[in-house]
């Protein structure tokens, strides 16, 4: 992807100096074509990545990739079967909405309208200590280990009668892929709807005094800051090899759980999907890995979801071989099918359910595996929110309430049957 960056930054990339400070990407006449690989080999996709500025979706086998004017000619020709799925990308980013940073200046509750709008990552971390503020007896702020840039991994944890960790866990994670922006107002929407609507609503009680929630909205800070300030496509964490320019390690290939397995990560760091150096390497996934363990070790996980975006699938271990059957397979298909039917019926919007390697594509190092082996989940989830890639990971902000509303009625039904 640097081929379209700035010449100064170029420079300073090549310089090495300090915290290269990029003006930010600009996408206008940006194209998104769709590739149909097929059974295409390998290097087929590596020479596709080292021309696309992005690819959307590594891994699949019909590719999203983000390309500029000038190399559309050049991927047609490694890919004769390709459409353009957006003609103009700046244009649908330009349809996201600004940044929108909200008035905190009165603390108090944040109220529905923090869900009409993206916002900076400092009013996420701000929306969260209000929250908690309105609820202080059945909440708390906690953080998860430190990213590679030194920001806390910030979460909030919820709990209702029985008090504070004295039921299993229920562990949500957003944003590991710094660009699912949808993910970060969604995971919040749940914190939200738990604590705002525990006082009155029966269901929403009861779900609250069964568990212990712990959800943190974005695990990959210094990706999702990247996004905002320089590279809205930016995908991975911010961190740096000696070997290589590149940047990045895709902190969703790093858990220490089948690490190794070929074929579901890339070992170039220029990769979208690059696994690290070695097994949980990256400083957000040592965190992670450290709290996983220790609700393990407490009351025990009975729910795990990795929410992403884009592509509307609900997936469930394994993604490192495609052939293997997870132990409660049937349980976790019967949950994911009333999730998405309980999703469906809100709006319409339509989610395929599978196992993860066999549904989407191999995926090793993954949260879910890890925290279904190793965290001993009884349930292990990703999900994938909308859309089908019409407007990819810059989702329009008048899609944010209808995605979280629906969303979260997958999450109560799923809640519901996890018992
Ligand atoms: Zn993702």
């Amino acid at each position: 992807m640097r081929f379209f960056l700035s010449g100064s930054l170029l420079l300073a990339t090549v310089l090495g100096t300090a915290v290269p400070r990029a003006e930010k990407v600009d996408y206008t006449g940006f194209k998104v074509l769709r590739l149909s690989l097929h059974k295409a080999s390998n290097s087929i996709e590596e020479q596709v990545e080292k021309i696309a500025a992005h690819v959307l979706n590594p891994g699949k086998s019909t590719l999203d990739v983000v390309v500029s004017p000038d190399s559309v000619a050049a991927i047609k020709a490694l890919v004769p079967e390709s459409i353009v799925i957006n003609e103009d990308l700046g244009a649908s980013l330009a349809e996201e909405g600004e940044l929108v940073s909200p008035d905190f200046s009165v603390s108090a509750v944040p109220s529905e309208t923090w869900f009409t709008a993206y916002h900076p990552y400092a009013d996420h971390l701000k929306f969260l200590s209000d929250l908690q503020g309105g609820f202080p007896s059945q909440s708390e702020i906690f953080t998860a280990g430190t990213s590679v840039q030194g920001r806390a991994l910030t979460g909030i944890h919820i709990w209702g009668s029985g008090g504070k960790g004295s039921k299993p866990a229920v562990l949500i994670h957003g944003t590991v892929h710094a660009r699912e922006w949808i993910t970060t107002m969604t995971t919040e929407y749940f914190a939200w709807q738990l604590l705002t609507k525990y006082a009155f609503d029966a269901t929403v009680k009861s779900l609250v005094d069964k568990y212990d929630y712990y959800i943190i909205p974005a695990v990959n800070p210094d990706g999702f800051v990247y996004t905002q300030t320089t590279d809205r496509l930016w995908r991975k964490n911010r961190q740096t090899v000696s070997s290589s320019t590149c940047v990045g390690r895709d902190i969703n290939r790093n858990w220490p759980y089948k690490w190794e397995v070929t074929g579901g990560a890339s070992t170039s760091p220029c990769s979208e999907t690059y696994k690290g150096q070695v097994a949980g390497d990256a400083p957000e996934n040592k965190g992670l890995v450290a709290q996983v363990n220790s609700l393990r070790a407490g009351k025990g996980i009975r729910l795990y979801l990795d929410i992403h975006s884009y592509g509307q699938y609900i997936l469930w271990p394994y993604g490192y071989d495609c052939s293997l059957v997870v132990h409660n397979s049937a349980q976790l298909r019967s949950i994911a099918t009333s999730a998405a039917a309980a999703i469906k019926a809100v709006s319409g919007t339509s989610y395929t359910i599978g196992p993860s390697c066999s549904t989407l594509y191999a995926t090793t190092g993954s949260s879910v595996d890890y925290i279904d082996a190793t965290g001993n989940a009884t349930y292990s989830y990703t999900w994938e929110l909308r859309d089908t890639g019409t407007y990819g990971f810059q989702l329009p902000a008048s899609q944010i309430q209808p995605t979280a509303r629906e969303t979260w009625q997958g999450l109560l039904s799923t809640l519901q049957n996890a018992g």
